[in-house]
């Protein structure tokens, strides 16, 4: 009874903040389909803005009635199993992709980054391939400065296309911006588009090595089961994936959340896993790493939502 007291209010408030929104709103919606882990409790409402202005409308409503937000692609995420409270957004509707003069191409952050390398191949344009494989969205791929060691978002991104959380949709030149390692020093807000620079190249030439790289990633990681991607970032001057499997860790399991016996930086679901069995997995790792090693492995996801 209490319980139910309390939620009410929060709901009215939400139901206030989100009352310009045109686009999709979805109470109390289950997050595991979202993600590529399959794993993660509900947000208290999940809405799909028709446009940027709608984007623009829900960071407003959220401003004003002090309501937490975030945008999720769902590819490099672990949402608790008690889900997250407030707005989550997903900008599957910002899906335009144009190309603009000198081999500029804009791309709206909902798009995902196959379907981005599909269009720059279409238009024999060079500067994508390092990405193949990597499922994110544009303002996912922004967001976390996505890369391989091929390449990464900060080697094409020319501008990007931002909405502050004060609602202002403005450009921010890639020049004044810093890039770390899966990290991309942004103010807080919303990335809605990107400007990246490519060039032009045969298109036998991108394919071939669009090819390899895939093939190469259908052999060392585990991409037929559910799985966000790598679990640790690599510390310097050696990889994640070699510690963990030095230190014997491949196939060890919680529950049904499992250290990857093909590749020991991934862990997969196995049917039923839960997140707190996933991250009392990411924990043993850790700490054997740390054990055998001396190094402390920091996590590549962003874990989010309520214990
Ligand atoms: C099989 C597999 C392989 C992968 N391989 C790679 C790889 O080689 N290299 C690599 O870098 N990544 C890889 N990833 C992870 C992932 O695809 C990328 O990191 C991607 O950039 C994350 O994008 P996303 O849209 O899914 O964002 P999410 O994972 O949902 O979000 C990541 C963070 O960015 C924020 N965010 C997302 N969108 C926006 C936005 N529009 N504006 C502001 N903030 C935003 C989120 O709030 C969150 O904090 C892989 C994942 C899988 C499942």
């Amino acid at each position: 009874m209490v319980a139910s007291q309390r939620r009410v209010p929060f709901l009215s408030v939400l139901r206030r903040a989100l009352l310009q929104v045109e686009g999709e709103i979805r109470w109390h919606e289950p997050l595991a389909p979202h993600t590529s882990l399959q794993i993660g409790g509900p947000a208290d409402v999940f809405v799909i803005p028709s446009d940027v202005e709608d984007v623009i409308r829900v960071v407003q409503g959220a401003r004003m009635s002090r309501i937490p937000l975030m945008v999720l692609g769902g590819t490099n995420v672990v949402i608790r199993d008690k889900g997250i409270r407030g707005i989550v957004m997903q900008l599957k509707q910002l899906t335009e992709i144009r190309e603009e003069p000198n081999q500029l191409v804009y791309s709206q952050a909902g798009v995902r980054l196959p379907r981005l390398m599909q269009f720059a191949l279409g238009r024999k344009l060079s500067g994508m391939e390092w990405a193949a494989g990597v499922p994110g969205t544009v303002g996912g791929g922004v967001a976390m400065n996505a890369g391989t060691r091929l390449g990464e978002m900060q080697d094409i991104l020319q501008a990007i296309d931002f909405v502050t959380l004060h609602g202002i949709r403005k450009r921010i030149e890639a020049s004044t911006v810093s890039f770390l390692y899966r990290k991309t020093m942004l103010p807080k807000g919303i990335v809605v588009g990107a400007w990246m620079q490519l060039t032009s190249a045969a298109k036998d030439t991108i394919q071939s090595a669009t090819k390899q790289y895939l093939q190469y990633r259908k052999s060392t990681q585990p991409l037929t089961l559910p799985n966000a991607g790598s679990v640790f970032k690599n510390p310097s001057g050696d990889s994640a994936g070699r510690l963990i499997e030095v230190t014997g860790l491949k196939g060890l399991r919680v529950g049904d959340a499992e250290v990857s016996t093909k590749h020991a930086n991934f862990i997969v679901n196995r049917g039923a896993a839960t997140a707190d069995q996933v991250l009392r997995l990411v924990r043993k790792v850790q700490d054997s790493v740390a054990i055998k090693f001396g190094v402390a492995l920091q996590l590549e996801w962003k874990v989010v939502g309520e214990r």
